[in-house]
């Protein structure tokens, strides 16, 4: 994060706005999809994520990302690393697992509805469509992946351990890990949710995943601890709901979408599996287990449909064998159908984890000049396309630290008379991953504001706020 004068992040984030998005015809800066600016002697560089509907317009936006930059003033040379995959998912400047993009959890009301098989071709139709993906069978009480994949492993494979952490098996270039290759074949798992929910935790956590786009991960059934345990304690990027058409079947998986819903989790969509059989013969179409179920319930509860994978016998001897359909036979309706899901999976994460308020940062803070009457001000450019202008002397009388706040009672220690009226800021240096150190020119070094807390100090307010105590008391109570 720079503060600038002259050539600044800014400066750059405001020329960038010329660049729109195909699809939505909003900004590239407002829809978050500039990152990492780097501004060294005239020398640009940042990153741009080009959602994947508009990979056409690639190297066209790349142009024009490098011509608009180009323009400013004093800038020597553009660098742009332009990519096809979606931003990674950061909440509070932390992600789920280090090193992965992207976890998406797939659930489902009750078992035998596919979910499983759909986990293992999803993550195999996201590494087709040129991802690094990963896959956890967390299905602990029913991991059927060793099975699923027991064409490219024995079953009795082991991860092997390395300074402590699991190195995941690699299947045709996706990372697999799965209770079955942990437990004897026949032995059944007999556990207590704690020590299953400890269990899973150390499967995300103590696995060497390395870096990942995805991250798919294989829930149990149902609605348990388990799964709750999974979905709030992780930056998850979304949950993948499969059912059957059938309405019973669809009632339960309702219930896990609620689950989701509820503990804040955002859905990516509706996977229905088992949507219609094809006849051999003539190719008609019969709804065996019914039809529109999925679709109603995207419907109902506002929430994507990701595609329809047909009752397909290919499918199950693919299962058995060990060999996902994906890879045995790509061309085949249900190959299709999940390569389709996995396409709509990537625009969902693309478009949901833009400009959400967990994510957002500031790319750029800025000195401004005090205008008459008033103190110095400073601006703060989040990535969320908004642009804060704070009063330096209120923020600074808003400083959180132990010198300005009595840790206990929340009181300010110090009045806005005690702040000097010229008083502006001297750097801005990051803290972690969450908020950023404020150093001012009256020598006071000790703030750390968190972003949340900077976003919280509504700005307007801060400058207008006529009664100091009454606003303090009503930030120390907002954050107690
Ligand atoms: P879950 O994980 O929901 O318990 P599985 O993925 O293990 O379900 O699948 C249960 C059974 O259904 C397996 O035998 C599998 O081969 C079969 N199956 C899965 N998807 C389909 C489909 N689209 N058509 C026919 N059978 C399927």
């Amino acid at each position: 994060m720079a503060t600038s004068k002259s050539l600044g992040t800014a400066q750059i984030l405001d020329a960038l706005r010329v660049i729109t998005d195909p699809g939505s015809g909003k900004d590239f800066v407002s829809l978050g999809l500039v990152a990492n600016i780097k501004v060294q002697a005239g020398k640009v560089s940042f990153d741009l994520y080009i959602p994947s509907h508009a990979q056409d317009h690639k190297d066209e936006i790349k142009r024009k990302a490098v011509d608009a930059v180009k323009n400013i003033e004093g800038v020597l040379a553009v660098f742009v690393n332009a990519t096809l995959k979606p931003r990674p998912r950061v909440v509070h400047g932390q992600q789920a697992v280090p090193g992965v993009n992207h976890v998406i959890v797939v659930g489902s009301g009750k078992g035998g509805v596919g979910k499983s098989t759909s986990s293992v071709n999803l993550a195999f139709a996201l590494k087709k469509l040129g991802y690094s993906v990963g896959l956890l069978d967390a299905d602990i009480y029913g991991p059927s992946q060793a099975t699923m994949l027991s064409k490219f492993l024995s079953l009795d494979a082991k991860p092997e351990v390395k300074e402590n952490l699991l190195i995941p098996l690699d299947v045709e270039g996706v990372k697999t890990i799965s209770m079955g290759f942990m437990i004897e074949r026949d032995q059944p798992t007999v556990w207590r949710a704690p020590m299953a929910t400890k269990m899973i935790q150390q499967f995300l956590l103590g696995v060497e995943w390395g870096e990942l786009d995805f991250l798919i991960i294989d829930l149990p059934p149902g609605t348990g601890d388990i799964q709750l345990t999974l979905s709030q304690q992780s930056n998850i990027s979304g949950a993948i709901v499969v059912t059957t058409p059938q309405k019973v079947a669809v009632e339960i998986a309702r219930k896990g979408l609620l689950m989701f819903k509820h503990v804040g989790v955002p859905i990516l969509g509706v996977l229905e599996t088992m949507s219609g059989f094809a006849c051999g013969d003539c190719g008609s179409m019969s709804a065996i287990f019914g039809e529109g179920g999925a679709k109603a319930l995207s419907k109902e509860d506002n929430v994507p449909l990701l595609g329809q994978v047909p009752i397909d016998a290919a499918l199950v001897r693919s299962c058995d064998e060990g060999y996902p359909i994906v890879l045995k036979d790509p061309q085949s309706a249900s190959s299709k159908a999940y390569l389709q899901a996995a396409a709509s999976i990537i625009s969902q994460v693309e478009a949901q984890g833009v400009g959400s308020e967990q994510d957002v940062v500031p790319l750029a803070v800025e000195s401004l000049p005090a205008v008459e009457g008033s103190s110095h001000r400073l601006a703060i450019f989040w990535s969320d396309g908004f642009k804060y202008t704070y009063n330096a002397k209120d923020l600074r009388f808003y400083c959180p630290c132990a010198v300005c706040v009595d840790e206990f009672s929340g009181k300010r220690r110090i009045t806005p008379d005690s702040i000097a009226q010229d008083v502006s800021l001297e750097k801005a240096l990051p803290v972690g991953r969450y908020g950023v150190n404020l150093v001012w020119t009256d020598k006071h070094t000790t703030g750390i504001y968190t972003y949340k807390y900077l976003r919280e100090l509504d700005a307007e307010k801060v400058q207008e706020r006529p009664n100091p105590p009454e606003e303090s008391a009503r930030l120390s109570q907002a954050r107690s």
